[in-house]
C-alpha cells in the first residue's frame, strides 16, 4: 500500500480504537497462568517523570510520499495509545524508558510485527525481588524492523496476545497497571528496546538501548526507528545473551 495511504489507515484504526483506548478506573486484571518464559524484569520508577505530559491521542502527521527508491521505513506508533502520558530521559541501572500514564490505559505495539513472549502472571515478592520477576505481567514482540519492543508491569493481557500472533502497528497488547515491582510505585509501562533472544532472557528482554530518542520521535508523528541503533548495540555486546550485571 503506498504510504499515505498506509498511514491514513494507521490513523483511522488509532481513531477507531480511541473510543475504548483508556478506561483509568478499570481495575487491573488477574489473569490465568499461561507462561512461556519467566517474566522480565522492570525495577521500579525512583524519581518523578521528567518531562512535560502530553497527549498521544492524535494520529501521526501527514507527511509527503518519498520521491526516491528508498524503501519506506515501517510505520511506527506511540506505544501508549489515547492516554496523557510523561517520561524521562533517564533509567536506573540500564537503558529503558518508565511512561508514566493512567491505570488501564492501552500499551499498543510500536510497529508491525509477531508476539515473542508473554507472562500473564505477577510472581514478583518483594521479599525476594528477584530480576526475573520484576516486570509483573508482560509483553515482548519482534517487529519487521528486527527489534524486540517489552511493555511491562501491565494489569492485563489481550486474550489472542500470544506467542507468534502477528500484530499491526498500533495493536493492543495489553492494560497499563503496576504489577511487578511497581506495586509500590507509581502506575507506568516500562518500555525496552533489544535483540531477540532464546525465551527467558530477561535481563537483555528489559531493555539494551535507550528508548526516548524513538518514542520523542513517534510521538510528533515521525518514523525514527531504533533498528541500527539495536543493531550496534548487539554488536558491541559481542553474544547475543551478554551476562547480566545490574538488578540480575
Ligand atoms: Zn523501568
Amino acid at each position: 500500500m503506498p504510504l499515505p495511504d498506509r498511514r491514513l489507515a494507521v490513523a483511522l484504526l488509532l481513531v477507531a480504537a480511541l473510543g475504548t483506548g483508556c478506561s483509568p478506573s478499570r481495575p487491573a486484571a488477574t489473569a490465568p497462568a499461561a507462561t512461556r518464559a519467566p517474566a522480565g524484569t522492570a525495577p521500579a520508577a525512583t524519581g518523578p517523570p521528567a518531562t512535560a505530559a502530553f497527549t498521544t491521542a492524535a494520529p501521526p502527521a501527514t507527511r509527503a510520499p518519498s520521491t526516491t527508491a528508498r524503501p519506506a521505513p515501517p510505520g511506527y506508533a506511540f506505544p501508549v495509545r489515547g492516554c496523557p502520558v510523561s517520561y524521562g530521559h533517564s533509567h536506573h541501572d540500564y537503558p529503558a524508558t518508565d511512561i508514566f500514564t493512567r491505570r488501564g490505559c492501552v500499551f499498543a505495539a510500536p510497529v508491525a510485527g509477531v508476539v515473542d513472549e508473554v507472562s500473564r502472571t505477577d510472581r514478583w515478592d518483594p521479599g525476594t525481588d528477584r530480576g526475573a520477576d520484576r516486570g509483573g505481567l508482560s509483553v515482548s514482540m519482534v517487529g519487521v524492523d528486527g527489534v524486540r519492543y517489552y511493555g511491562s508491569h501491565l494489569g492485563s493481557i489481550a486474550a489472542a496476545v500470544v506467542p507468534g500472533a502477528r500484530v499491526r502497528a498500533g495493536s493492543p497488547l495489553g492494560r497499563v497497571s503496576n504489577t511487578g515491582s511497581a506495586r509500590g510505585t507509581g502506575v507506568h509501562l516500562h518500555f525496552g528496546l533489544s535483540w531477540p533472544t532464546r525465551p527467558g532472557i530477561w535481563w537483555v528482554r528489559r531493555g539494551m538501548v535507550a528508548p526516548w530518542p524513538f518514542l520523542d520521535s513517534w510521538r510528533r508523528g515521525g518514523d525514527l526507528s531504533p533498528a541500527r541503533a539495536v543493531r550496534t548495540a548487539r554488536a558491541r555486546a559481542g553474544n547475543a545473551v551478554p551476562a547480566c550485571t545490574r538488578r540480575c
